[in-house]
């Protein structure tokens, strides 16, 4: 289902593959070239910017009525093309087909949540007093540039893509470079729509290459980054020299807490998703699992007999897991086991590269619990983005919100308890810009998201994104 190539897309057209050098995309679970994606050089980018700023003024002048139905149309062929799009995330990133589907409705849902915000954003007037008119104006900057990583192309795009266009930002989008297929098919389908050319557009290549030049360009005046730390610190540096405002959603180390009166059931399966989804490669994964040493032995015994149980395999054959997707990261996963095991944590289940059956080239790792963690080690403190946990005891509630503050990161947290006053007042003292309580992953478009500390700033999702890609304008007036 996937074509041998894929190109940037500027006004609505597929740069062909002479315009510049390519590079493969791999499939994690057999090795083998899939596509080869075209490395835009600075020529293309520009390219891109400037058809963008040539989209701005109709669009941001389009009844937002407008902008929205052709959003909500975008939503639509986007799920009108589940199959595609949800085929090209699997073979691409290695995720299980289902999990890729799910990825594919998230994206349609930011557009249809978004194109249905269009209409509804204004200001508001201002009271100062007999003889004036005072009001904002809220106005969307221009060219916003986004750029997304490998882990989840569609939806992350869709996150900051759909809440930029529906304020009347045109957008400029960058994936990673190992995973661009489906985010391509989604700029053909935004013309599709009746998006008019230039409001998305896509350049694929290297994040040194195109990513450094598109949030250097004077042109784009917005900038949404979905990455590391260390990149989102030289966007950070890059988008001083224009000033162009920026969010960065970077990563994580989420500490995941499991008191002793929770539903020791229901928190053994919970938390295990929280490490296993897409085989760990989530921003927001809980890869510290801090449990009560009164159930620490008999938890850890249910997360190893479950763990034991994961199939691993191809994404398109839905198996528990797929393969790791970049060799980058899985060369770095079964680095971190070594350095787990030479800190004296022990694997009590997993540990290590996986054999599976008819694919020997693919990229797997072994579920994985580690134990006799202490939270000063670095399997505890850094980010592994992998199927690798980290179990950590503790003894009360001090201690627990004292271990899980006890990281530069601040994305996430997942909380287990029955006792509904444990949950709200843990919940508060948590350093983190989002807590779910009885279900790790609780949460969606509708809420709020970003990090504290090292995680990053700004917030996605939630009717209030709009507002980030917007900004106000003050006009008084003496009567
Ligand atoms: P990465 O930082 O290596 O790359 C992210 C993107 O930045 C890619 O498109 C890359 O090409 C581009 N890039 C690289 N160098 C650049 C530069 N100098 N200028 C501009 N762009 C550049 O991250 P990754 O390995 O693709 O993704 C994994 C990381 O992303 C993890 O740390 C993970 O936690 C984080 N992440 C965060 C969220 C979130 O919402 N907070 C979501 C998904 C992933």
């Amino acid at each position: 289902m996937h074509r041998q190539y894929y190109g940037s897309i500027i006004d609505g057209k597929e740069l062909p593959a002479g315009r510049a050098a390519v590079m493969d995309s791999i499939d994690p679970a057999t090795g083998e070239v899939l596509a080869h994606i075209q490395r835009a050089d600075q020529a293309i980018v520009d390219e891109a910017v400037a058809s963008s700023e040539r989209a701005v003024p109709a669009w941001r002048d389009a009844d937002g009525a407008e902008r929205g139905r052709a959003m909500l149309r975008l939503a639509d062929l986007i799920m009108q093309n589940m199959d595609l799009l949800a085929y090209l995330e699997s073979v691409d990133n290695g995720k299980p087909l289902r999990e890729a589907q799910g990825d594919v409705r998230l994206a349609a849902g930011y557009y249809a949540y978004y194109g249905g915000v269009a209409d509804k954003i204004h200001g508001e007037t201002v009271p100062l007093g007999p003889g004036f008119h005072s009001y904002t104006r809220v106005e969307p900057y221009g060219v916003t540039a986004h750029i997304v990583p490998w882990n989840a192309a569609l939806q992350q795009t869709a996150r900051g893509v759909a809440p930029a266009i529906a304020g009347g930002n045109t957008a400029v989008v960058k994936p990673a470079e190992d995973t661009s297929m489906a985010v391509v098919e989604f700029a053909r389908l935004a013309i599709e729509a009746g998006i008019p050319p230039g409001v998305v557009n896509v350049v694929t290549g290297l994040g040194d290459e195109a990513g450094a030049r598109l949030v250097q360009h004077p042109g784009v005046r917005r900038i949404a980054f979905t990455g590391s730390v260390p990149t989102g610190q030289s966007v950070l540096r890059a988008s001083a020299t224009h000033l162009s405002p920026v969010t960065l959603e970077l990563g994580g180390k989420s500490p995941n807490i499991v008191f002793a009166d929770a539903d020791l059931d229901a928190a053994a399966v919970g938390s295990l998703a929280a490490i296993n989804f897409n085989a760990g490669q989530v921003c927001m994964a809980g890869s510290r699992l801090l449990v009560h040493s009164s159930v620490h032995d008999e938890f850890v015994e249910r997360l190893a007999a479950l763990d034991r149980q994961v199939g691993l395999g191809r994404g398109l054959d839905n198996p528990d897991m797929g393969p790791i997707t970049t060799e980058k990261q899985y060369r770095k996963i079964l680095d971190y086991l070594e350095i787990g095991r030479a800190e004296g944590a022990e694997a009590v289940v997993g540990g290590g590269a996986a054999h599976v059956d008819g694919l020997e080239s693919g990229r797997f790792v072994q579920p994985t619990v580690f134990v006799n963690v202490r939270n000063d080690m670095r399997i505890a403190k850094e980010e592994i983005f992998g199927p690798v946990l980290s179990v950590i005891p503790f003894d009360d509630e001090d201690e627990a919100v004292s271990i899980a503050n006890d990281t530069p990161y601040g994305l996430t947290a997942g909380l287990w308890t029955t006792d509904l006053s444990r949950a709200h007042r843990v919940a508060a003292r948590i350093d983190a810009g989002q807590v779910s309580v009885n279900n790790y992953f609780a949460g969606g478009i509708r809420t709020p998201f970003g990090g504290y500390k090292m995680s990053g700033f700004g917030r996605e999702k939630g009717p209030d994104a709009v507002y980030h890609y917007l900004q106000t304008k003050t006009v008084s007036i003496q009567l």
